[in-house]
C-alpha cells in the first residue's frame, strides 16, 4: 500500500498554512486509500516547544485528520518522534563517514558567509578558499573547546526529478546547494539527514509539503541515493499568505488553528476555507475533512501562492466570503503609485 506522511516541527501552534499542508498530504493519501503517517520532527531542541508536540496532534485531530501510525498510536516503524530516533541518524552518518563522504566543518555560518559570495541555501558551497579557512580555523576552535559540524561532501552532477506540482526540476546540487550539514556543531542532528533517513525507514512513497522545502529536495534525493535508499515522490505546495501579502509564519498568532478553535470557529469552516484555497471547491463552504478527502485532486491545486484576504478570513467567522477563486499574494493588493 502506498504511504504518505505529514511531519510537523513542534516549534509552536500550527497556522492555517501548516494545516493546509497537513490536509493536502492527508487527503492525497486517503483519496486513493494509501496509508498515512504522522511524524513529529522535534530535533531542534532550542526551538521545540514541548506543549506543541501534543498541541499539534490535538489540532490535527480537531480538523478531522487521522493516521495509521504516529506518536500517539504507535506502529511498526516507530518511534514517530525524531528525538527518539537519534541512533538511526548516527548509523547513517557512520555509513557516510566510512564511505568518505563527510568532513568536519569548523566554520560558522557567518564565517562562511563572509568568505563567499556564492548563495547559501541549505548548504555551503565549499571551494578552495573555504577549505583553507576551515583548516586554519581548526586549531583555534579546538583550543576553545568547540566541536565541529559534520557536513556531506556533495557529489558533482545534475539532479533531475519530476515534482508532482512544481513540474520537472533540475539542480546542480554541489554548486547550487553545496555541502549540507548532517550533524550540527551543537550536537543536534540536521533536518536534512533526519528527514531522508526517516522517510526511507518509514517506507514513505510520497511527500506533500510546502514549497519552501523545494530548494532542499535535490540534496535530499542525493543523500537518499548515497544511503542506498529510494527517494519518495514529491509534491510541493505553493504557500499561503496573509491579508498583508506576507507568507504566514508561526510568529503570527492570530491565524493559528488553536486560536480559531478557541474563538469558536467550527473545524468544517477551517477545512472548507482551506479546500477553497487548494482549488478543490469554487466557494468556501463548511466541509467535513472526510468529504474533503473524497473530492481532493492534486491536479486542481493552484500553482501559485495564495493570499487569504480579509474577506476569506471573515468567512471563517460567518462573513460573506471571497467572491472568486483564490488569488496570488500581489493580485488585487493596492500598490501605492500604481494606476488600477
Ligand atoms: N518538519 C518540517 C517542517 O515542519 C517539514 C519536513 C518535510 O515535510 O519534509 O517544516
Amino acid at each position: 500500500m502506498p504511504r504518505g506522511r505529514y511531519a510537523p516541527s513542534p516549534t509552536g501552534a500550527q497556522h492555517l498554512g501548516n494545516a493546509r499542508t497537513a490536509l493536502a498530504a492527508w487527503a492525497r493519501a486517503r483519496s486513493d486509500g494509501s496509508g498515512f503517517v504522522l511524524r513529529v520532527e522535534d530535533l531542534d531542541r532550542p526551538r521545540t516547544v514541548p506543549e506543541a508536540v501534543t498541541g499539534n496532534v490535538a489540532e490535527l485531530r480537531w480538523l478531522g485528520l487521522d493516521w495509521d501510525e504516529g506518536p500517539d498510536v504507535g506502529g511498526p516503524f516507530g518511534p514517530y518522534r525524531q528525538s527518539l530516533r537519534e541512533d538511526r541518524y548516527a548509523d547513517a552518518l557512520e555509513r557516510l563517514r566510512e564511505d568518505g563522504r563527510t568532513f568536519r566543518c569548523w566554520l560558522s555560518r557567518k564565517d562562511l558567509r563572509e568568505l563567499s559570495s556564492a548563495p547559501h541555501g541549505a548548504g555551503a558551497v565549499y571551494g578552495p578558499r573555504e577549505r583553507a579557512a576551515n583548516a586554519r580555523a581548526e586549531a583555534d576552535k579546538r583550543a576553545q573547546g568547540k566541536e565541529p559540524a559534520i557536513r556531506l561532501r556533495m557529489p558533482e552532477g545534475t539532479e533531475r526529478w519530476d515534482d508532482l506540482l512544481a513540474g520537472p526540476r533540475e539542480s546542480e546540487v554541489a554548486r547550487e546547494v553545496g555541502d549540507i550539514v548532517l550533524l550540527r556543531a551543537d550536537g543536534a542532528w540536521a533536518y536534512q539527514l533526519a528527514v531522508v533517513v526517516d522517510d526511507a525507514a518509514m517506507a514513505i512513497d510520497e511527500v506533500v509539503r510546502g514549497d519552501d522545502l523545494l530548494p532542499s529536495t535535490a540534496a535530499q534525493r542525493v543523500l537518499a541515493r548515497l544511503l542506498d535508499q529510494r527517494a519518495p515522490r514529491h509534491a510541493h505546495l505553493p504557500l499561503l499568505h496573509g491579508p498583508d501579502g506576507a507568507r504566514l509564519a508561526k510568529r503570527r498568532g492570530d491565524l493559528t488553528v488553536g486560536a480559531l478553535r478557541d474563538a469558536g470557529v467550527p473545524p468544517e469552516r477551517v477545512v472548507g476555507l482551506l479546500a477553497w484555497s487548494l482549488g478543490q471547491i469554487e466557494r468556501p463552504e463548511p466541509l467535513q475533512a472526510e468529504r474533503f478527502a473524497e473530492l481532493f485532486e492534486l491536479a486542481a491545486v493552484p500553482r501559485h501562492p495564495v493570499r487569504l484576504d480579509d474577506a476569506a478570513l471573515g468567512w471563517l467567522h460567518g462573513g460573506p466570503g471571497p467572491g472568486g477563486p483564490p488569488r496570488a499574494p500581489g493580485d488585487g493588493l493596492d500598490t501605492p503609485g500604481t494606476a488600477r
